[in-house]
């Protein structure tokens, strides 16, 4: 496929030495990663959505690391998500459509191109996809190699979580059991009575007689941000039922906030991919701007085709989000609003560690709810980072991460995610939330 020569924001100074054309062939002869078909579904699980008739949950790694794709990581986010996801299941009383933010979210945006030490300068980390994030000049070198393992690194980690989701781990019965364990501990005694409402509402459907073996299996999406274009293009193919070209490197693609420039290379990729996609929106957004966007992206307007991702911040979102959706919605657009509570909230701690305060993470989805509800439109979803691991990258949540713990299990190789408490604790706050 030809690809018009557009301004690339984000690019990185990958190495003029023919190797970037190789990797790229290599790439394109590669099988896709997912089913053009199962994007179909994933649009159309969307457009329910957009009614409020299902609800999104979006969620993983600020920036996947090749190392850290072992079988236990990626068995405790997907345990993490599907957890989550029962709870959400009950408060919402609809589907709950769940999406990793995994098998592919290897390349970073960054506000700056360089990063300094004391005084050595160096590129900024990209992500594994692009460099490494050890802090030497060969390290941060952009190695187009990188590209390729990151598509292995994907398909082995798709792989195991398509086994996790169809073989029997995903069962509501054990998802239910997980939950209760995670209730049993006295700092989540708050939400004894949803767990119990959940408990009874278990029993219920088994004293009815509901088939808990049909309910072994899940539906579980893979997403990334579509920011490296020299991924993304080789691995775009078309789909031989329709004709139609599709992003098969996941599911779902979004465009960033930095990325999504009108006349720019990101937001014409994916108005030529037929996957649904996502835009990210932050608080300066132009709501006029927000409709070219759609005319661009979704001129058909289909259906589950878009969804914005907004970003706003806990203290912005009120008054930052009602222009642009009332504008949307005057306009006859049905798309998918997410709430993205985490980068309109991020700081720097008093111990100098990248973080973000629980309650401002609940804060803006509490403020998404409220607009949403006081305009008539629908709150479709979230979209979080978090980890199935124990770490202390975020502040606050019932166990009460300090500044003085960060230090103990900061991992991330980019942003501060949730925890496993701390991703669950949020899932029973937005529960109370959707039931309301
Ligand atoms: C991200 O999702 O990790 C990210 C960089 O988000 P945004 O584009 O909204 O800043
Ligand atoms: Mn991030």
């Amino acid at each position: 496929m030809q690809w018009p020569d557009l301004p690339t924001a984000q690019r990185p100074s990958w190495p003029q030495d023919g190797s970037l054309e190789r990797v790229r062939e290599t790439l394109a002869s590669y099988p896709p990663l997912v089913f053009a078909g199962e994007c179909d579904v994933l649009r159309s699980r969307l457009a329910d959505a957009a009614r409020g008739e299902a609800f999104l949950l979006q969620g993983g790694d600020c920036a996947e690391m090749f190392d850290s794709a072992t079988a236990d990581n990626i068995r405790d986010r997907v345990k993490t998500i599907l957890q989550m996801a029962a709870v959400l299941t009950y408060g919402a009383s609809t589907p709950v459509i769940k999406m990793g933010r995994i098998a592919g979210q290897y390349a970073k945006p960054r506000s700056k191109d360089t990063e300094t030490r004391g005084d050595v300068t160096l590129p900024a980390y990209r992500g594994d996809m692009v460099n490494d994030f050890a802090f030497s000049p060969e390290a941060r070198r952009p190695d187009p190699d990188r590209l390729a393992r990151a598509y292995h690194t994907s398909s082995a980690t798709l792989n195991l979580v398509r086994a996790f989701t169809t073989g029997g781990f995903a069962d509501l019965r054990h998802v239910h059991e997980w939950n209760r364990g995670f209730i049993a501990n006295s700092a989540y005694a708050r939400y004894e009575t949803t767990a119990r409402d959940i408990d009874r509402a278990m029993r219920f459907m088994d004293a009815c007689g509901a088939d808990f073996d049909a309910m072994r299996t899940v539906e579980f999406f893979a997403s990334h941000e579509a920011l490296l274009l020299d991924y993304e293009q080789p691995l775009t193919r078309i789909d031989s039922r329709t004709g139609n070209p599709y992003a098969t490197s996941g599911h779902f693609v979004w465009v960033g906030e930095r990325t999504r420039q009108l006349d720019g290379a990101h937001l014409d990729y994916v108005s030529r991919i037929h996957n649904p996609v996502g835009v990210k929106l932050g608080p300066n957004v132009d709501p006029d701007e927000v409709l070219r966007i759609i005319d661009k992206v979704d001129p058909d307007r289909e259906p589950g085709r878009l969804t914005f991702i907004t970003r706003m911040g806990a203290q912005t979102v009120r008054d930052a989000l009602p222009p642009v959706v009332e504008k949307v919605t005057a306009s006859g657009a049905k798309v998918v609003w997410v709430s993205d509570p985490m980068h309109g909230n991020t700081f720097e701690s008093s111990t100098g560690y990248k973080t973000r305060e629980f309650d401002d993470v609940v804060e803006e989805v509490r403020g998404f709810f409220e607009v949403h509800q006081s305009l008539g439109t629908i709150p479709g979803g979230i979209h979080v980072e978090l980890t199935g691991n124990d770490v202390t990258e975020c502040l606050g949540g019932s166990e009460k991460i300090l500044d003085a713990d960060l230090e103990k299990r900061y991992e991330t190789a980019c942003d501060p995610r949730l925890n496993h408490q701390q991703s669950l604790e949020l899932s029973f706050l937005v529960a109370e939330m959707l039931s309301q």
